[in-house]
């Protein structure tokens, strides 16, 4: 390139660059003034992979607690919140922990290999920036990627598989590595702070898998604090649902819920490629109900009650059937002795990577249709959904 084109492009450029630092600005003053916005960046930005929840744990108990009768923890670290004392158990469930890693093996040049959590794609893992939470505070990562100057013409269109992967920390030895508090075992986390999308309704974010229900959780329970209704609600916030749905199962066996809500991100097919048939939700469409994933089918009468309670709160509702996928009601409707349970999702584009993006009108209408379904349940309703007698007719 000329210095003259260099100079023109400059020229181009500079007034882009002032509008968008005011875009910026104006973004960071209403971000400001929106306590959601605050508590959706809080969840989002803690660290917090499967079996290393507490900095999430943290914050739900600190958001909790005022509203909560107690709060108690099962054996694995799921926190649960319970509001009233008597009426149906409901329990309201959502995962605190999110995708990422642990080290594993530390090399004699000081480049860590890196056990993964979760579902990951291999393609999501090279070229990143990641935080390891090592015994002196978070130390910055990045997994390396192989020069594209090295590379042959068939390694330019190849994914790089995990197994191949490492991180660099900067360190020389093995010993800088461990100076700098880092050791076999250390919890890995995307480096992918949260951003509202150039001032739209979308927001940009690490972790909306699970850290959207944990904050629709938080709101439903601030709304019910001050709304007459007629059970006890459980509010679990739940461990390592991404390697088996595991507090799941603790939580449920503790509480023993005679209905259970999940609460989830849903997946999209607004983006480009994504064939007909393998996703239904759409980004700003609102909240959605499953009705079918390889891991569960919700409760067919649950599915109508959410139906007829969106409806009459004009509340917009969407459906998704997905096939690779799993959720904590999965584990809840098997415990007991089985449980009615439906999976109420936030639609989100790319999830299980460093950049997944939602849209807050959707965040919204779940509140209110979350809210609404536990006004609607008592006594009388609930023994309907746990009616499985046929009718004699
Ligand atoms: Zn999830």
């Amino acid at each position: 390139m000329t210095r003259a084109i260099f100079a023109a492009l400059l020229f181009l450029v500079a007034p882009v660059c002032a509008s968008a630092q005011q875009n910026r600005a104006s973004a960071a003053a209403s971000e400001k003034n929106d306590a959601t916005v605050q508590l959706l960046k809080k969840l989002v930005n803690a660290p917090g992979p499967s079996g290393f929840e507490e900095p999430v744990a943290k914050i739900m108990v600190e958001e909790m607690k005022p509203y909560a009768a107690k709060i108690t923890y099962d054996g694995l670290g799921s926190v649960i919140a319970t509001q009233g004392s008597s009426g149906p158990r409901i329990m309201l469930d959502a995962h605190m922990d999110e995708l990422g890693g642990l080290i594993r093996r530390i090399t004699p040049s000081g480049f860590l290999s890196m056990q993964m959590l979760g579902g990951w794609f291999d393609q999501a893992l090279v070229d990143q920036r990641w935080w390891i939470i090592g015994s002196k505070g978070p130390v910055l990562a990045v997994t390396g990627i192989r020069d594209v100057h090295i590379a042959s013409p068939e390694e330019r269109t190849k994914v790089f598989p995990r197994d191949s992967l490492y991180l660099d920390i900067g360190a020389r030895s093995a010993d800088d590595v461990r100076a700098m508090g880092v050791e076999p075992g250390d919890p890995v986390v995307p480096d992918s702070p949260f951003e509202i999308l150039n001032g739209s309704q979308n927001y940009l974010a690490k972790a909306w898998d699970d850290r959207i229900g944990l904050a629709v959780m938080i709101e439903v329970m601030h709304r019910l604090a001050h709304a007459a209704h007629a059970n006890q609600v459980f509010y679990a916030s739940t461990v390592q649902e991404e390697i088996g749905l595991r507090g799941a199962i603790t939580a449920s066996d503790v509480i023993k819920p005679d209905v259970a809500i999940a609460l989830e991100v849903g997946i999209v097919k607004d983006v480009p490629g994504v064939k007909p048939e393998e996703a239904q939700e759409v980004l700003g469409g609102g909240p959605g109900v499953f009705l079918w994933d390889a891991s569960e089918l919700p409760n067919r009468k649950f599915v109508t009650l959410v139906e007829n309670v969106a409806a009459a709160n004009s509340i917009p509702l969407q459906y998704d059937l997905i096939t690779g996928y799993g959720d904590d009601s999965a584990a809840i409707q098997k415990s007991n002795g089985g449980v009615p349970t439906v999976n109420l999702v936030v639609p989100t584009r790319y999830t299980h990577s460093h950049n997944g993006i939602l849209n807050r009108g959707d965040f919204d209408h779940m509140v209110d249709l979350v809210t609404a379904l536990i006004e609607k349940l008592d006594a009388g309703t609930v023994a309907n959904l746990r009616n499985f007698a046929p009718s004699s007719e």
